[in-house]
């Protein structure tokens, strides 16, 4: 899930501490939510579907009830049940297939967020079906970066870069070389490029942008490109005539990262419907051609595609390390 490459830039006297803590906390997340990891909760839930409710963390819970009001916003195109089918396809996996028709039918009918049965007062989760599997790669990275914001905010960091590979969020203002405020200026990853190249470079202060795309993890068969976004009205990787979904927000990296994966798989007139019921959420979507559309809201005069922009401080641009 988290498998990513994680760059976090603190401004603090003890900036080790505190990336330190943030490591061992993202670390938390993975245990309790990869599917990946044979006992984390999400594996707890989905070895006893059909069978039983489980009783989970209050982490996983926002994460499973975030991702089922998305779920809810848009009729299913993003579905946290996904799971069977992701398997199916093994996508980023050392070995991808292409499930056969028949099997891709079968499996179609284990992916229903309707059937998640959730109890608040318990904390329980439930897949009311056997063989139904949680996969909340699509959501959870995002409610990861919200985490290292807040507990780099508790330990008295005003401004920073929380990167997450694709999930990103800029703290407070940058401070120049004169040591003046000024905003923060964000790469935003070309679309079939190899990682480094820039679309353009937003200028923004305290705010995550989450980008999904077609890019991020596929395999190539008979000159088809088969990608990890499975729309699961279908069961194949979407083909919704979107490249890039990229969405800005001041508040929530969780639900900016459901939405990315959710307007990615819709498509640009149903994703900028679907946005519109999430106020302070704006989108940029690139479709085919690469035609670049901004959704209604987003920052377009904060944004450049000028190709001699400056170096932008975060995004994809930079190497993985660790400051
Ligand atoms: P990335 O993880 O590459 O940043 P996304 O946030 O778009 O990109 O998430 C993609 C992941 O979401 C997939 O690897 C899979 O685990 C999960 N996923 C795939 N299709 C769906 C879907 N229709 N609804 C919810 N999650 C999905
Ligand atoms: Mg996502």
């Amino acid at each position: 899930m988290l498998g990513t490459s994680i760059r976090l830039t603190v401004e603090s006297p003890d900036g080790e501490a505190v990336c330190d803590k943030i490591l061992q906390r993202l670390s938390e997340i993975e245990q309790l939510m990869s599917v990946q990891i044979d006992n984390s909760e999400v594996n707890r839930i989905n070895a006893l579907a059909g069978i039983s409710p489980v009783a989970v963390s209050e982490s996983t819970w926002t994460v499973v009830t975030g991702a089922l009001r998305i779920a809810e916003a848009s009729d299913g195109a993003f579905d946290p049940t996904i799971g069977p089918l992701v398997d199916a396809w093994a996508i980023g996996s050392d070995h991808p297939r292409i499930p056969e028709p028949a099997e891709i039918a079968a499996l179609r009918l284990l992916v229903d967020w309707k059937a998640v049965r959730t109890d608040s007062g318990a904390r329980t989760v439930f897949l009311e079906k056997t063989g139904m599997k949680m996969d909340l790669g699509g959501i959870a990275k995002g409610y990861a970066a919200d985490e290292a914001v807040r507990i780099a905010t508790e330990n008295g960091v005003r401004s920073g870069i929380m990167d997450l590979g694709g999930n990103l969020y800029v703290m407070g203002s940058k401070t120049d070389s004169r040591g003046k405020s000024v905003p923060w200026s964000l790469g935003i990853q070309r679309p079939d490029a190899t990682r480094g190249e820039i679309l353009g470079v937003l200028q923004a202060r305290n705010c995550t942008l989450v980008t999904s795309g077609d890019y991020e993890r596929f395999f190539e068969a008979d000159g088809v490109r088969y990608h990890h976004i499975i729309d699961p009205r279908t069961g194949y990787p979407a083909r919704s005539g979107l490249v890039q979904a990229g969405i800005l927000s001041p508040e929530s990296s969780m639900t900016c990262d459901g939405l990315s994966t959710a307007v990615f798989i819709l498509g640009m007139e149903k994703g900028l419907a679907l946005l519109d019921k999430f106020p302070g959420f704006s989108g940029l979507l690139v479709d085919k051609d690469h035609h670049v559309i901004p959704g209604k809201g987003f920052p377009v005069a904060d944004f450049s595609m000028d190709e001699e922009a400056t170096a932008p401080d975060a995004g994809y641009v930079l190497e993985s390390s660790r400051d």
